[in-house]
C-alpha cells in the first residue's frame, strides 16, 4: 500500500507559502507503515485539481490532500473531487449545524457562502473538524479491477489538519494501513564528499535493497538513512542492525553519530568522556564553531570559550605578523593558555573574506594540546555560501578525530 500526498493552493505553487503539511503527512504516513511515493502541488483550478486526484487514484491506494477546502470561490476541492468520483454534492446537516454553532460561538451570523463546506460528494463521509468550519472529506474511489483507493482531504491550515489526524489515521487502520511498520536509523558522517561516501558503500544505496539505504548531504554532513518495513519495531531493528554494522565497517573513522547529533555535538560529548576543555580562536568563520560550541546543551563545562578575528589588521594584534600555519599555531597555543583549557583550535590566516577564493588558497587549521600542536591545511574550495562552514567543521572534525583517537 502506498501513498499520494496533494498539496492544493496558489499560495504554494506561487511560492509564497512553504509547503510543510506534505512534510508533516508523510512523516505520519510512514509512521503507519504507508509508504509516500509522490507529493504533488496543484494551484487554485478546477480543472488541473480534477486531473490530479484522477492520477493519484490511478497510482496510489491512498491519497491525502490539504487545502482547497474553504468557502470562497477559490476553494476548488470538493467540486474536484466530485467530479472525479462522478456523484453530486450533497448537504450533510451535521456538518451545517457545526459550521452555525461555530459562527454563533464567535458571535457572528454565518455568511450564505459557507453553507458550500456543508457539502460532501454523496457516499462521502465527513472527517470532523472541532476548530474550523472546513470539514474534511473521506471517499473511497472504485478502481475497475482492484481495491478501491482512500480519498481524504483536509485542510491547509496546519493546525487543523494536525488535530484531524487521528480521524485519518484510525481509518487506515481499521483498513490495514498501519500493519507494517516502518523505522529508520541515520547514520551521520564527515570529512568525505557525498560520492566518495556512496563509493565506498559499495551496492548499500542499490534501489531496491531491503532495507533501503538514502544517502543526503547537508552542509558538508553526509547522512545514511537505512527505512526497513517490517511487522513490528524487533524486526525492523533486526533488519536494520547488520546494513547499520556494514555501514560502520565501511566508514570508519568518518562516522561521527547517529540520529540527531551534529558534529559540534559530538565533540562536546567525546570532550565530556574524555574531561577534557577546549578553546577557540577562529579566523574568517565569524566565530562559528564559538556559536556553535555554545548552543549545545552542557557544554559550558567543557567548552572555555573563544576569540573572533575578522581580518588581518585584528590578527596582526593577537599573533604578530600574520603567515601561514604559524599563524594558526600560535592562536591555537595562545587561545589554550589564555582560556585555561586543555585543548586550543584555531583557524588561522583566512583568504580575504571579501575576495573570491583563488584556485589554490587553503586555510590552516591548527590543534594544540599541552603536548604538540598538530597542524593541516584544507582547501579553501566550496561554495562561497558554504566555505565557512566547510572551514568550521574542518577545525571541529580535528579535534574529534583526536579525541577518538586518543592522541591529545
Ligand atoms: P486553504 O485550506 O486552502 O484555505 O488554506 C488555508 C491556509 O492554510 C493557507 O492560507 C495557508 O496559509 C495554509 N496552507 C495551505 N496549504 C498549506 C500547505 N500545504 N502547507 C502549509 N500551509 C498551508
Ligand atoms: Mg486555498
Amino acid at each position: 500500500m502506498h501513498a499520494e500526498i496533494l498539496a492544493i493552493g496558489d499560495e504554494i505553487t506561487s511560492g509564497q507559502t512553504l509547503d510543510t503539511n506534505s512534510q508533516w503527512l508523510s512523516q505520519r504516513l510512514e509512521e503507519l507503515g504507508i509508504r509516500v511515493l509522490y507529493h504533488t502541488t496543484v494551484g487554485d483550478e478546477l480543472e488541473p485539481i480534477t486531473e490530479v486526484f484522477r492520477t493519484a487514484i490511478a497510482r496510489a491506494d491512498v491519497i491525502v490532500a490539504t487545502g482547497g477546502l474553504g468557502p470562497t470561490a477559490d476553494d476548488l476541492t470538493r467540486d474536484a473531487l466530485a467530479r472525479v468520483l462522478d456523484r453530486e454534492l450533497v448537504l450533510d446537516q451535521g456538518a451545517l449545524e457545526h459550521i452555525r454553532s461555530l459562527f454563533a460561538s464567535r458571535r457572528r451570523e454565518m455568511p450564505e457562502r459557507n453553507q458550500v463546506q456543508a457539502l460532501f460528494p454523496a457516499g462521502s463521509r465527513m472527517i470532523f473538524n472541532p476548530h474550523g468550519t472546513a470539514p474534511g472529506i473521506f471517499a473511497e474511489a472504485p478502481r475497475p479491477g482492484r481495491g478501491a483507493a482512500m480519498v481524504f482531504a483536509l485542510p491547509g491550515v496546519p493546525a487543523e489538519l494536525k488535530e484531524m489526524w487521528g480521524t485519518v489515521a484510525a481509518t487506515l487502520s481499521q483498513a490495514g494501513g498501519g500493519t507494517r511498520v516502518v523505522r529508520h536509523r541515520k547514520i551521520n558522517c564527515f570529512g568525505a564528499g557525498e560520492s566518495h561516501v556512496e563509493a565506498m558503500l559499495g551496492d548499500l544505496i542499490r534501489r531496491g535493497r531491503d532495507p533501503r539505504v538514502g544517502i543526503t548531504a547537508s552542509q558538508a554532513t553526509i547522512s545514511l538513512r537505512i527505512t526497513a518495513e517490517a511487522t513490528s519495531d524487533e524486526e525492523c531493528c533486526a533488519k536494520i542492525e547488520p546494513t547499520a554494522k556494514l555501514i560502520y565497517q565501511s566508514l570508519g573513522r568518518l562516522v561521527f553519530g547517529e540520529g540527531d547529533e551534529s558534529l559540534q555535538e559530538a565533540v562536546v560529548r567525546l570532550l565530556a568522556e574524555r574531561r577534557l576543555t577546549l578553546a577557540t580562536s577562529e579566523w574568517g568563520t565569524a566565530g562559528l564553531i564559538a556559536d556553535w560550541l555554545g548552543a549545545v546543551a552542557g557544554s559550558a563545562a567543557w567548552y572555555r570559550g573563544g576569540e573572533v578575528i575578522n581580518g588581518a589588521d585584528c590578527a596582526r594584534l593577537v599573533c604578530g605578523e600574520p603567515g601561514d600555519h604559524e599563524t594558526a599555531r600560535q592562536m591555537a597555543t595562545t587561545c589554550r593558555l589564555r582560556f585555561g583549557a586543555d585543548l586550543g583550535l584555531a583557524i588561522g590566516c583566512f583568504p580575504s573574506a571579501d575576495s573570491i577564493a583563488r584556485q589554490g588558497d587553503t586555510v590552516s587549521i591548527a590543534l594544540a594540546s599541552a603536548a604538540d600542536v598538530r597542524l593541516t591545511t584544507v582547501p579553501y574550495a566550496a561554495h562561497p555560501a558554504l566555505v565557512r562552514v566547510l572551514c568550521a567543521k574542518q577545525a571541529l572534525n580535528l579535534v574529534r578525530l583526536a579525541l577518538v583517537e586518543g592522541t591529545v
